[in-house]
């Protein structure tokens, strides 16, 4: 590969796949100038501490000090949105008119929450969860006091519940499949999960979607579901998914398809353009199809091949995807991807409250594992997941056969 160093690189995006990839290219021996642009007020910050300490100032953390953009020639730009590309001249449009040229672009817009439909206009307490500015008003509306219901039961939902009930707020959870994180965790984990809430309090719906908000004038009073009951509450959290942002990638012509089309290093269909993190679908190792990765630790391997991509070095190898949650005392890590035809095989941690479960493919190889306050299993499973080994399942069922000797009989 023919090093490229001096490049111009704008960054369209000042969080997690944004920041990283400035970073990664001045660690790596990038000289050329390097533009971020970001829409929000606040220099680049740690998202999932908006879902699990919306309560207290702790919920501001900066990635990286300020002093660093200055200190690394990076011209991070905030509250300036990017509104068009052009790609002919190879140059990006900001709301202002201000144009700049770039050699190489990367795109790293993140998503935005989707609204729930049918939300009155005007109507307040009706909060989404993405930014700094969504936590404030959520913990603003909820200090007001009041009931909370949260429309969707993922993982932002339900982080936002034990909060909530950790501060004595009722908490109902609306879902409309029949359990909660349905779209992402094995049903075991959504079973043990539920009943976890349950204990500490929260109402948990599923199988129940909302018909209408109910208001009284611009305030909202209750959730109508389908059935006709009414949940009464003071703030609506609606926790249903992200999308990214199609006005970018569209008005450069980009592939998309829920997601800039890239390959695994953030190649898109313009050979001057990378897109990278949350907008981003792409392949991933040992996984057919292409995924949009939704994560942190998956933010960060995509910035790092894409940084590698852009100056022409070799990229590392890669990392087998991961997610965290923490939901009251449990620690969830989460490594790899599910496939419906997995078996889940389950591992208690005796005298704990600690579990995960495996899950294991019918050749014998493991391809996910969720670990609850077992961190040993997590990193236990994401190592069987990198080599493919295949696991003698009966014994990673019995707590009593040590992990190790798992590892050192897995093929
Ligand atoms: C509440 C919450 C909790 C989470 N918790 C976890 C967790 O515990 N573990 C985990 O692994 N992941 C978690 N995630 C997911 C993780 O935060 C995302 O996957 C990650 O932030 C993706 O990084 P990104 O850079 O692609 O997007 P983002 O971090 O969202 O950054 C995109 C940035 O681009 C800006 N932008 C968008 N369009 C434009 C434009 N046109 N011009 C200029 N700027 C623009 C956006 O405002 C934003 O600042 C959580 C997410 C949320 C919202």
């Amino acid at each position: 590969m023919t090093p490229n160093t001096d490049q111009s690189v704008v960054i369209i995006g000042a969080g997690h796949a944004g920041s990283s990839v400035a970073a990664l290219l001045r660690q790596s021996g990038h000289t050329g100038h390097l533009t971020m642009v970001g829409d929000e007020q606040h220099l680049p910050y740690h998202r999932p501490p908006l879902s699990k300490k919306f309560d207290g100032p702790t919920v501001q953390q900066p990635l990286r000090p300020a002093e660093f953009y200055a200190d690394n020639r990076i011209d991070l730009r905030t509250q300036s949105r990017a509104v068009a590309i052009r790609t002919a001249d190879t140059t990006v449009v900001l709301a202002d008119g201000t144009e700049i040229a770039y050699d190489t672009l990367v795109l790293a817009t993140g998503s935005t929450p989707r609204p729930l439909p049918g939300t009155p206009e005007g109507t307040s307490s009706v909060v989404t969860l993405r930014t700094i500015d969504d936590a404030d008003a959520l913990n603003q509306s909820l200090g007001r006091g009041g009931d909370l219901a949260i429309v969707g039961g993922g993982y932002v939902g339900m982080e936002v519940a034990a909060v909530a009930r950790s501060r004595d707020i009722r908490v109902t959870v609306i879902e409309r499949e029949d359990r909660i994180l349905a779209r992402v965790a094995s049903p075991e984990l959504s079973t043990m999960l539920t009943d976890y809430h349950r204990e500490r309090g929260t109402t948990v719906l599923t199988g129940r979607s909302v018909a209408r908000l109910v208001a009284d004038g611009a305030d909202v009073t209750g959730v109508e579901l389908d059935d006709g009951t009414v949940v009464g509450c003071r703030t609506v959290l609606v926790g249903i998914g992200a999308a990214p942002d199609e006005q970018l990638p569209r008005s450069a012509e980009l592939e998309y398809d829920d997601g800039v089309i890239t390959d695994e290093d953030g190649r898109t269909s313009d050979p001057h353009i990378f897109a990278i993190g949350d907008v981003a679908r792409r392949p991933v190792k040992n996984h057919h199809g292409l995924r949009r990765l939704e994560s942190i630790p998956a933010a960060t391997e995509h910035a790092k091949r894409a940084a590698a991509a852009i100056l022409g070095q070799e990229p590392d190898d890669h990392e087998v995807p991961w997610f965290w949650s923490d939901q009251f005392d449990l620690k969830l890590k989460i490594a790899g991807l599910t496939t419906p035809d997995a078996r889940i095989i389950t591992r208690r941690t005796p005298g704990k409250n600690a579990v995960a479960f495996y899950h294991v493919q019918p050749a014998g190889n493991v391809v996910a594992v969720e670990a609850v306050s077992a961190p040993s299993d997590f990193s236990t499973g994401k190592k069987l997941i990198s080599n493919g080994s295949r696991v003698d399942v009966e014994a990673l069922a019995d707590p009593t056969i040590k992990l190790r000797d798992i590892v050192a009989q897995a093929g």
